[in-house]
C-alpha cells in the first residue's frame, strides 16, 4: 500500500507566475516557483520538502561533480481544456530512475515516493502548466552524490530534486541529421541505457561538431563498427521501412524511452508491423535511396515527434518525403497529443491525474 509521503511545504512569498512571458519559453531555462528535495543519509530518504525555487547550498568537493554521480528524468505535465493536469507515464519514469540508480551504484527510490514528489510540485505550480498548443510543464527529477570527499568511491549521501519548467516544442523544424561516424555515445557494458548525467557530457562535442558541420542532430552508431543505429541525439530513433515500423532494440547501450514504447504500442493496435532489431546504416540509406524508407524520425519526451528531413552519410545527403506527407508520423503525433491533452479517451490510462 502507497502511504502519504510527508512533505513539508513551504510556499514562495513571491510568485514569477505574472512576471513570465508564456509566449516565449526557451527550453529549460524558466523555472516555476517550487521545487523538491529529499536527502539520502544513513541509508534512508528524509527531509521530503517543497521549497521555493531557488539556490542550494554545496561542498565545492561533493562527489558529484568530481566523478559524475548523478542521473536525471525527463517528463511532461499536460493540461487539458477543462484545467485537469495530467503527467504522462511516470511510472515507466520511475522504473527507469531506479535502473539509472543502479548502474551508478546510487540509491534507488521508491516508486510511490518518486510519483508524489512529482504530484506535489506539479500541484503547488499548476498555474505554470502551459496551456497553448504544444506545450507543458516539462518536470525534471534528478539525483546526485553530495558526499564532501575526493576518494573515488559511491558517494553515502544523496540528494534527490526536481524542477519543472514550462516549455514550448523542443524543435520547431524538420531536422537535417548526420550519422556519425567517428564518435561513440556508449559501448556495451557501459551505461548507455542509463540517463546518467556523463552520457551527455560526452555527446556534447559530437553535438557541437555536428552543427557546425550546418545538421541540427546526430544518429549515433555502435562503438564497435558504427555499422548500426543505436539512437538520434536525446531520442530514440524509428523508422517507417517497407511499410514496417523499425527501431533499434534496447540493449545495453541504448535508452528506453517512454516516447518510444508508446509509440510501439500504438503501432501495434493499428497493426503496423513493428520490429526491434538491430538497425544498420546500409539498410536505412538503401531505403533512403531507394524510397522504402517512408518516414523517420526521433521520439523523446521533449523532442516529442521530431521527424528527419534528410539523413547524411559519408558526405552524401539523403532526402526524405515532405514530413506533411507522412502518414505513420503524422497519425503517431496526433494521436499521442490528443490522448496527452485530454482530446480522445486515454484507454491505456497513460494519464496520472494530478
Ligand atoms: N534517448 C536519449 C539518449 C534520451 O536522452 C531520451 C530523452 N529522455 C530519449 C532517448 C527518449 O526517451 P523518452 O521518450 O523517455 O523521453
Amino acid at each position: 500500500m502507497t502511504e502519504t509521503l510527508d512533505i513539508q511545504i513551504t510556499k514562495t512569498t513571491h510568485s514569477r507566475l505574472q512576471e513570465t512571458d508564456f509566449d516565449n519559453l526557451p527550453f529549460g531555462k524558466i523555472f516555476s516557483d517550487h521545487m523538491f528535495v529529499a536527502d539520502y543519509a544513513d541509508g534512508e530518504w528524509k527531509n521530503f520538502q517543497v521549497i521555493p525555487y531557488g539556490e542550494i547550498g554545496l561542498s565545492p568537493a561533493i562527489s558529484a561533480l568530481h566523478y559524475g554521480q548523478a542521473f536525471f528524468e525527463g517528463i511532461k505535465a499536460y493540461k487539458h481544456a477543462d484545467g485537469k493536469v495530467v503527467i504522462f507515464r511516470p511510472d515507466k519514469n520511475a522504473e527507469r530512475f531506479n535502473k539509472s540508480a543502479e548502474r551508478l551504484c546510487m540509491p534507488t527510490l521508491p516508486e510511490d515516493i518518486f510519483l508524489q514528489s512529482l504530484a506535489a510540485v506539479v500541484d503547488i505550480d499548476r498555474d505554470w502548466v502551459p496551456t497553448q498548443d504544444n506545450h507543458a510543464l516539462y518536470i525534471r527529477p534528478f539525483m546526485f552524490a553530495t558526499d564532501p570527499f575526493l576518494g573515488v568511491q559511491p558517494s553515502a549521501t544523496y540528494k534527490y530534486m526536481v524542477l519543472t519548467c514550462p516549455v514550448g516544442p523542443y524543435f520547431s523544424k524538420t531536422l537535417r541529421v548526420k550519422i556519425e561516424t567517428n564518435f561513440t555515445r556508449a559501448a556495451e557494458g557501459g551505461m548507455g541505457f542509463a540517463k546518467a548525467a556523463g552520457n551527455y557530457a560526452s555527446s556534447m562535442l559530437p553535438g557541437k561538431t555536428a552543427v557546425d558541420e550546418g545538421f541540427d542532430q546526430l544518429i549515433w552508431t555502435d562503438a564497435r563498427d558504427h555499422a548500426y543505429i543505436e539512437e538520434m541525439g536525446a531520442a530514440n530513433a524509428m523508422f517507417v521501412l517497407d511499410g514496417k515500423l523499425v527501431t533499434p532494440s534496447t540493449q545495453s547501450t541504448i535508452l528506453k524511452g517512454v516516447t518510444r514504447d508508446t509509440v510501439i504500442k500504438l503501432a501495434q493496435e493499428w497493426g503496423v508491423p513493428v520490429e526491434e532489431r538491430r538497425v544498420s546504416v546500409a539498410e536505412i540509406v538503401e531505403g533512403a535511396k531507394n524510397g522504402k524508407l517512408t518516414d523517420a524520425f526521433g521520439a523523446g519526451t521533449a523532442a516529442t515527434i521530431a521527424p528527419v528531413g534528410s539523413i547524411s552519410y559519408n558526405g552524401e545527403e539523403y532526402f526524405l518525403i515532405d514530413p506533411k506527407e507522412r502518414e505513420f508520423s503524422q497519425k503517431v503525433l496526433k494521436t499521442l497529443n490528443d490522448i496527452k491533452y485530454g482530446v480522445i479517451p486515454d484507454t491505456h490510462g497513460w494519464n496520472f491525474p494530478v
